[in-house]
């Protein structure tokens, strides 16, 4: 760590700021100065805002007129490797540098003292007479059920102004106090006595904890069946970087996965580590956010955006189940953690642990590569085995319409009932039925805001447009011919699936995990834990139950449609097939009862099935190798997703027309464009997409190539363009 450099007063410094603005402001320095890195409030035009000290002064303005900072906050000033690392980030994912800094200070009340920090509950007095208003900010305070706000935090949730909060205030409807200083957390002891590991996976820690002690980046692939211990293992160099005085990230793919997680680092090191992901309370946010920075943070567990927060010293960067596409960030900056966390492991020289058991192509290209190093753990512990997988063959299966579990299925499920086992039948659909047609006239019901069908959710008792998230009620009348209830559901979701099974298992205890049927993280959690501890004898549950949940007794897994990834034409789709597949699967059996999965289906010759059941993980990466590397896709080459989206469907395409057809900038470099072409959903929420997408070779300079390319047209107001570096389809 370099000390930062100092700027005394009336210096001239430059500012990064959260403002869309394509430069850097000059400011003085403030009274007492500032350091480098600092976070500041500046003026600018009649508002304050939040930035960054930057460098020193570029002095291009009239001098007279550069205002001072107004005030530095009270936060540790951002280090230099945070800098350059948003500064890299920004240039890979062509993001402009205020949006990367928007992300690094997502954190609310930034810049509050700690202490003597005004704070605003709930009070015990109505207020004289009730305004729009008012009604907002107790509306607020009462759903928060007891949190304290800022006076900022509270005002802006509740869209007010600060004067309605302190006139609540004066009535006693809202209680004004002081706050109490952030709270340090605990310390995590990494020499508390971890479980006793197995000899493969003593090795494989003692692998870690030499990466770790070397100090110095590297990045390793830790692949390992669901049950092999690799979150022991991983435990093991979190617990290494600790006893270096360092701090670690854990990343998880799932909220829900989080407080299993919890308890198991709460046991290895007798305290609890902080938590950033979106469940988090706005006061629990802020003071991770603050403690990271000071250093008072030892372990974050978190989701993706984690990787953003203002470490003081990174040493271990974790991304448990590092294939899932989760990490992809698929709104406003569009990055991958996986990509980000290797990038800032090697500018603060971290390491990097990515721990999957079925791993991305990317990180087996990079192993192959050499770029990264592979351990593997081979067993499942103790005496855990993998579940026996085999198909259903859909086509020899008698089955009435609308029923999707077969007689064969069933027979298995009944076996496990008998025996007091636990059943999972795993459909990845949530909802009702995916489609709802009009027996009369055939027509679909279709969102109106994107090109996407709306499915039934009879929980919610509503349609639900799964692009958009816009509900309507069921029509009782055919929106098209207004024949009169001829309206049916297709095809089946998780809620159906559980009417079905109900009709067939009358006296089984049935649960449903789809993340719509929880209204928040927390109730998810406790029903996972319930059905861990046997409250179900038949489990129904969408992806979501693919992700690592330990359920013990649950010793067979039903697929109901395992050709469901495989239809489309996105590349990925046997890749991402077989590793839905395999993780599903991984669910029975985790503990003494060896585990079956079925897969029903109707193909299966189907040269994926067939992997998935051969467990030849080595013959079908290289396959599917192979034929990236044929098409010259990633991870064999390089790609770019460039979206324009426009209420104006002309508009798009006349655009994507003119992109395309001036492509020299991108020729230039060996890259081909293909496009335009209507975007995998054609529109959502009224604007309509086209894409256009750029391969290149592995090699090729593309972002600066692609920056020249769109820096050719001038984009009209309402029109936005997109840029997505490895796009997750193609
Ligand atoms: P993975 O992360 O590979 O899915 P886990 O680390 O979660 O595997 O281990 C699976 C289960 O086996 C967990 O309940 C874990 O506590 C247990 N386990 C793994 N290794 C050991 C060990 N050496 N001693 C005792 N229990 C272990
Ligand atoms: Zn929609």
């Amino acid at each position: 760590m370099s000390e930062p450099s100092f700027f005394d007063e009336g210096t001239l410094i430059a500012v990064l700021t959260t403002q869309p603005l394509d430069r850097l402001l000059d400011y003085r320095a403030p009274e007492g100065g500032c350091f480098l890195g600092a976070f500041v409030e500046v003026p600018l035009g009649p508002r304050k805002v939040l930035g960054v000290v930057w460098g020193p002064g570029l002095g291009d303005f009239d001098r007279s007129k550069i205002r001072p900072v107004i005030r530095v906050l009270d936060a540790a000033p951002m280090l230099e490797e945070m800098r350059q690392f948003l500064g890299r980030a920004a240039d890979y994912t062509l993001t402009p540098m205020p949006a990367m800094l928007r992300l690094a200070t997502r954190s609310p009340g930034l810049g509050d003292p700690p202490s003597m920090r005004k704070v605003y509950r709930l009070g015990h007095a109505e207020p004289e007479r009730m305004t729009d208003a008012r009604r907002r900010v107790l509306e607020v305070l009462r759903d928060y059920g007891g949190l304290a706000f800022t006076l900022g935090e509270l005002a802006e949730t509740a869209g007010v102004t600060a004067s309605v909060v302190k006139g609540l205030v004066k009535q006693g409807a809202v209680l004004e106090e002081e706050s109490p200083r952030d709270q340090p957390y605990r310390r995590l002891d990494p020499d508390l006595a971890g479980m006793t590991l197995t000899d493969d996976q003593a090795a494989a820690a003692e692998h870690l904890r030499a990466g770790i002690r070397s100090g110095a980046y590297g990045t390793t692939l830790l692949k390992g069946v669901t049950g092999s211990g690799k979150t022991e293992v991983y435990l093991e160099a979190v617990a290494e970087t600790l006893r270096r005085g360092r701090q670690a990230l854990v990343l998880l793919p799932e909220i829900a996965l989080t407080a299993e997680f919890l308890k198991r680092v709460e046991e290895r090191f007798g305290a609890m580590p902080a938590e950033w992901h979106s469940g988090v309370t706005m006061t629990e946010r802020r003071r991770a956010w603050r403690m990271v920075g000071e250093g008072g943070a030892q372990l974050v567990v978190g989701a993706r955006s984690a990787l953003f927060l203002p470490f003081r010293d990174l040493g271990l960067i974790v991304i448990d189940e590092e294939h899932d596409t989760s990490y992809k960030q698929e709104d406003g900056v569009l990055y991958n953690a996986r990509d980000m966390a290797v990038l800032r492991a090697s500018i603060c020289e971290a390491r990097v642990i990515l721990a999957s058991a079925t791993p991305s192509l990317e990180s087996w290209a990079n192993v192959e590569s050499g770029k990264y190093e592979r351990l593997t753990l081979t067993s499942r512990f103790g005496d855990a085995e993998l579940p026996d997988m085999s198909t259903i063959d859909m086509r020899q299966e008698e089955l009435p319409s609308n029923r999707w579990i077969s007689p064969a299925l069933v027979g298995e499920v009944r076996k496990r009932l008998e025996a007091g086992e636990q059943s999972l039948l795993f459909l990845n659909r949530r909802g009702y039925a995916p489609v709802t047609i009009c027996r009369a006239c055939g027509h679909q019901i279709g969102c109106d805001h994107c090109d996407a069908r709306m499915v039934e959710h009879r929980f919610l008792k509503r349609l639900v447009c799964h692009q958009c998230g816009e509900t309507k009620p069921m029509p009782t009348v055919c929106p098209s011919c207004e024949a009169e209830d001829r309206l049916a559901p297709v095809g089946p979701g998780v809620e159906r699936l559980q009417e079905e099974a109900v009709s067939l298992f009358p006296d089984a205890r049935i649960a449903v995990l789809s993340s719509d049927l929880f209204g928040s993280a927390r109730a998810l959690k406790a029903k996972v834990e319930e059905i861990a501890q046997g409250g179900a004898d038949i489990v129904i549950g969408t992806q979501l139950v693919a992700k690592g949940h330990n359920f013990p007794l649950l010793t067979l897994v039903g697929v109901i449609d395992a050709d469901l990834g495989l239809q489309g034409s996105d590349l990925r789709a046997a890749e991402r097939t077989f590793q839905l597949m395999r993780q599903v699967a991984g669910r029975a059996g985790r503990a003494e009862k060896p585990g079956v999965a079925l897969l029903q289906t109707y193909q299966p010759e189907h040269p994926v099935i067939r992997a998935i059941l051969s467990g030849d993980e080595e013959g079908f990466w290289a396959a599917e190798a192979a034929e990236r590397k044929q098409a010259g896709v990633p991870p064999y080459g390089r790609m770019a997703g460039i979206v324009l989206s426009s209420p104006d469907v002309q508009e798009v395409f006349d655009l994507g027309g003119v992109l395309a057809r001036n492509d020299a900038p991108l020729r230039r470099i060996g890259a081909q464009v293909f496009g335009p072409a209507p975007a995998p959903i054609a529109r959502i929420r009224g604007r309509h997409r086209v894409r256009l997408l750029v391969k290149a070779a592995k090699t090729a300079p593309l972002q600066g190539a692609l920056a020249d390319w769109v820096a050719q047209v001038k984009l009209p107001a309402n029109l936005r363009l997109a840029i997505d570096i490895d796009p997750q389809s193609f």
